[in-house]
């Protein structure tokens, strides 16, 4: 099956977030044969940003053209609310679609086959594919950055539930705590993302730090009110685990994300707080991502070859066996 796939043959994978897009070919191991970044024009609204999407997709395609590869078939991954199974952007809040066919879209304007997914369950599969949950059936994976997005991956499978599946961002952890975008208090997102961390540590403080990582800096340094706040982040991300482990029973919960480069200081206090308030649940490993910022953009080649192999003449896919280098 795999000699059916040359060496000369590729998929593009574009993970495209708020502010940029990433891409690569790929090959069929998902080793990056060609990376590019580019701005995500959000601010001219969701006609240009679908506009660009193509430009990157048709300049990926022409790269690959100019290196003797054949692109076998295009992956995308958007955030927000994606069903995989229409191929629809159903939703997005930091983009500003509604229920756009961008498969279809993109498909019209540069000629590939595209499959459409979700960013977060995007870097989920690549994750458990090739990454920190290589082996395991029951996964977690939750991505920590500017917002709060989880994939769950149940005996094996992602679950989608038409795009809606994984919001843990919007459990309450705080019942009338501060407003969320979602309209509800005391999301998680409103206490757990490095951007609520950073803006309630200069709210308490009257200090300006750039981001969550100054705040983890100051943890360093002894400072009370940066400890103050990453115990209580740490905290509701905690509650959040337990409520998300006690429903769904994973064997493995892997921490990603911006966020997720604190390392030991988010993952130590993490794994204390769930411990302390587990009783009879399936104790899960708690591990931090190892693909890193690339694993959307390698779930974005994943899906594509998936597609290939499951188009109509071919064999059913094959689980990647990739030595996966970094983008
Ligand atoms: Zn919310």
């Amino acid at each position: 099956m795999r000699d059916r796939f040359g060496p000369g043959e590729c998929v593009v994978g574009l993970d495209v977030g708020g502010t940029g897009m990433k891409g690569a070919l790929l090959d069929r191991d998902l080793r990056p044969l060609f990376v590019a970044r580019r701005p995500t024009p959000r601010g001219d609204g969701p006609d240009v940003v679908v506009s660009e999407i193509a430009a990157a997709l048709t300049s990926l395609a022409k790269e690959a053209a100019d290196q003797d590869l054949t692109v076998r078939g295009a992956g995308v991954v958007v955030p927000g609310i994606v069903d995989e199974d229409t191929a629809r952007a159903v939703w997005s809040g930091n983009i500003g679609w509604r229920d756009l066919p961008l498969a279809e879209l993109l498909e019209s304007d540069t000629g590939l086959a595209v499959t459409l997914g979700h960013d977060v369950r995007a870097g989920g599969c690549a994750e458990s594919e090739l990454g920190a949950a290589r082996g395991a059936k029951d996964v977690l994976f939750v991505a920590i950055g500017t917002g709060v997005s989880a994939a769950v991956i149940c005996d094996g499978r992602p679950v989608v539930a038409g795009g809606f599946a994984g919001e843990l961002g919007h459990l309450v952890v705080e019942p009338g705590g501060s407003l969320c975008v979602c309209g509800v208090q005391g999301c998680l997102e409103t206490v757990a993302t490095a951007s609520a961390i950073a803006s309630s540590y200069t709210a308490r403080t009257g200090r300006t730090v750039k981001g969550a990582s100054d705040v983890t800096t100051l943890l360093g340094e002894g400072d009370a009110e940066a400890q103050r706040i990453w115990d209580r982040a740490t905290d509701a991300l905690a509650t959040s685990l337990v409520m998300a482990t006690t429903l769904l029973g994973p064997e493995l919960i892997v921490l990603g994300g911006g966020l997720a480069e604190a390392g030991d200081l988010l993952l130590e206090p993490v794994r204390t707080r769930l411990e302390e308030r587990f009783t009879f649940q399936r104790r899960p490993g708690v591990v931090r991502a190892a693909l890193g910022d690339a694993a959307g953009c390698l779930g974005a080649g994943l899906y594509a070859w998936r597609a290939v192999y499951d188009a109509p003449g071919t064999q059913p896919a094959e689980s990647v066996e990739a030595t996966v280098c970094p983008l």
